[in-house]
């Protein structure tokens, strides 16, 4: 919150040209200790938008929790115009726990990147997510959501960024612009096809919904965790905050990212180890072959194809697949 150019989130305050760190406190436990959510703010010299950059909703995600803090660490306030709020870990219990789930009991919401906006007075999930989304998002007047994540633990993708097509026509268009500065690399435009990606009680969903431009990304496979995968994900952060005016620009720009609009899925025919053929991020043709499938005889039992022209955005990360499961994701204009 803007008052006396100090600004404020939760009990954190940054003073014109300062960065401050510190924990919002989040719900008690058993014990009767608290989880605490790790904050850091940055308040620039000179006035301009306020951007939250998130991560660690599902805590083995680490590439997208280091490039959160490597992004902080970096940012001068000095020469910043306007605002960052960084939170690298969202949701501590999934992180302490290195895993993506909040697996307390088995009664409650376990995903939280599934249940937002959350509630004050729900399950461990969504009283998390309510405290990102009001006590930070909306305590802070956030201008831009970026929210971090990996490919699931089992799960192999390229780094990519997503961005909902689905609400007010101008919060799109900017969200869309937004992640086409950030560029990943392959961006999903995400709703019609896509819609795997466009789940109503995402992040990035809800703060379209509230006009706050947001867009997510995946920064390659949750382990084990990969520099070069955070490093996309920091100079992602940077070439934002130039888009939005908020620091000098980057220098030279990689090419532009590649747009899919469609995902489909190939699921395993058959149970078996996994040869794949191809690789995270490959453009692919349709009817080329994926991977070959071998029974524990040594015998082929399936050989899967891409069903369309596109590009692989995930595959599974296991050399095994039982019948059924995801072999391959497949990003597509559809
Ligand atoms: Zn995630």
């Amino acid at each position: 919150m803007a008052s006396n150019n100090i600004f404020r989130v939760g009990e954190l305050e940054a003073k014109t040209g300062e960065k401050t760190k510190g924990h919002i406190e989040s719900i008690e436990l058993s014990d009767g200790s608290r989880v605490r959510v790790p904050v850091i703010i940055a308040n620039g010299t000179k006035p301009g938008p306020t951007v939250f950059l998130g991560a660690g909703a599902h805590g083995d995600e680490i590439n997208g929790i280091r490039a959160v803090i490597e992004a902080m660490a970096g940012l001068d306030p000095g020469t910043l115009s306007g605002r960052v709020v960084g939170v690298p870990v969202q949701n501590p219990l999934t992180y302490l726990r290195r895993e993506r789930l909040v697996t307390l009991n088995q009664l409650d919401e376990q995903n939280m990147h599934r249940v937002f906006p959350g509630s004050r007075t729900g399950d461990v999930a969504h009283r998390t997510a309510h405290l990102i989304l009001e006590d930070i998002v909306a305590r802070a007047e956030c201008d831009m959501v970026v929210d971090y994540h990996t490919g699931a633990t089992g799960s192999y993708c390229p780094p990519h960024s997503f961005v909902s097509t689905i609400g007010n026509a101008d919060v799109v268009e900017r969200s869309v612009a937004a992640a086409a500065a950030f560029n990943a690399g392959i961006c999903i435009y995400a709703g019609g096809s896509a819609g795997v990606y466009a789940l109503g009680n995402m992040l990035h969903m809800v703060a379209v919904e509230r006009g706050i431009p947001a867009f997510g990304c995946e920064l390659g496979t949750a382990v084990p965790p990969d520099l070069r995968q955070s490093r996309v994900g920091v100079d992602g952060a940077l070439r934002l905050l130039a888009h939005m005016g908020m620091i000098d620009a980057t220098g030279r720009e990689p090419e532009a990212d590649i747009i899919v609009d469609g995902i489909a899925d190939v699921r395993a025919s058959a149970g078996g180890v996994c040869e794949y053929l191809v690789q995270p991020g490959d453009r692919l043709k349709c009817g080329q072959p994926l991977a070959r499938i071998l029974n524990v005889f040594g015998e082929v039992r399936s050989i899967p194809v891409s069903p369309v022209d596109g590009y692989l955005v995930t595959r599974a990360f296991y050399g095994a697949l039982n019948e059924g499961e995801r072999l391959a994701r497949i990003g597509y204009r559809a």
